[in-house]
């Protein structure tokens, strides 16, 4: 039997809807509206894409938004006031600093200035203390998002084998916190990681986060697993292509592959895991459209629990 997919889609569309009604309630009932600063430094073209996003939707959903482009030369003591002057000022709810810095610039110094009661993307130390030690705290995003889906399609996670391809801080780490707080058994996988197929295949829940298209294939999967694809690579790569996809599909991806260079593959074969999963995050559709939605949602909550409502 064909896995059911799970639409990030209709997933992430629900939880806009909601913030949208609770940022109306807001706005009538409290005359104000939640604000999100988003700070972008230099031209990384993934990430004028991602910044594009996250304003363009703060605005559908009545959020307030505010977008700083600055150079890739900035100075780190430019960048430092910058957060103090957005910490300081009491309508700012939000404040996100899109990664990756230039590398003159060091990440940790300027995601640890900001104020974690503004911290929306979840990465100063504080909220990922709160998170690790199962207390209220702004959860990445992306993480996040993958445990909305996981609820939202009636998933069970409460004691399932949740198996983690990936560390990173932003996804794999956060990821193995939040399923642990769902009661869910957790180890996690990595590049030193021995016999990856022999555990990954006992996982009832597989998520890979490991950045390389493709590389979970039929025999990571567990018959009748879940598995959530939160990788995004750019393939351009022909013979690659056909190794993924059926023939349907296939046809599709060729012509993108032909108009823009290259199209979204994640990191699970999705042709290997339609023949073995239960469930299953396709790329793009998944995953990734959740991390916006959860964006908005950490704003909301900021807003609400910085003015006590
Ligand atoms: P990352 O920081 O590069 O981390 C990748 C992880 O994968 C590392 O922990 C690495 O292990 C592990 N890994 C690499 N090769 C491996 C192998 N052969 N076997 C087992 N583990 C291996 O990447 P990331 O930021 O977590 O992102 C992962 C993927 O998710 C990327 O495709 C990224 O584009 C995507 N992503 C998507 C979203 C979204 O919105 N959907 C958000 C963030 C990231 P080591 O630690 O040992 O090096």
């Amino acid at each position: 039997m064909p896995p059911r997919i799970l639409s990030g889609k209709e997933i992430a569309d629900a939880i806009k809807r909601e913030v949208a009604a609770e940022v109306k309630t807001l706005e009538n009932d409290y005359e104000f509206r939640p604000c999100l600063v988003v700070v972008r430094v230099g031209e990384d073209a993934a990430s004028a894409v991602y910044v594009g996003s996250k304003v363009k939707t703060s605005e559908e959903l009545r959020i307030i938004s505010e977008h700083h482009h600055l150079a890739t030369e900035t100075s780190r003591e430019k960048l430092l006031s910058l957060v103090e002057n957005l910490n300081n000022r009491a309508e700012v709810d939000g404040i996100l600093v899109q990664l990756p810095l230039p590398s003159h610039i060091n990440e940790r110094e300027i995601l640890e200035k900001i104020n974690p009661e503004k911290d929306v993307d979840g990465f100063h130390p504080v909220n990922v203390g709160r998170l690790a030690q199962g207390q209220k705290a702004f959860a990445p995003c992306t993480p996040a998002g993958v445990i909305e889906i996981l609820k939202r399609s009636d998933v069970k996670i409460a004691g399932e084998h949740a198996v983690i391809v990936g560390r990173s801080n932003i996804v794999g780490k956060p990821m193995a916190m939040l399923l642990l707080q769902e009661n869910a058994t957790i180890p996690i996988r990595h590049s030193r990681t021995k016999n990856l197929a022999e555990i990954t295949s006992q996982a009832d829940i597989l998520v890979a986060a490991i950045g390389r298209a493709g590389f979970i294939r039929g025999e990571h999967i567990k018959e009748g697993a879940t598995v959530i694809d939160v990788g995004i690579n750019n393939v351009s790569d022909t013979e690659l292509a056909k190794k993924l996809f059926d023939e349907t599909e296939l046809e599709k991806r060729l012509k993108t592959i032909e108009k823009r260079g290259f199209t979204l593959v994640g990191d699970v074969n999705p042709r290997e895991a339609a023949a073995k999963a239960g469930n299953f995050t396709p790329v793009p559709g998944g995953v990734g459209l959740l991390t916006v939605a959860m964006l908005m949602r950490n704003t909301l909550n900021a807003a609400k629990i910085r003015r006590k409502i």
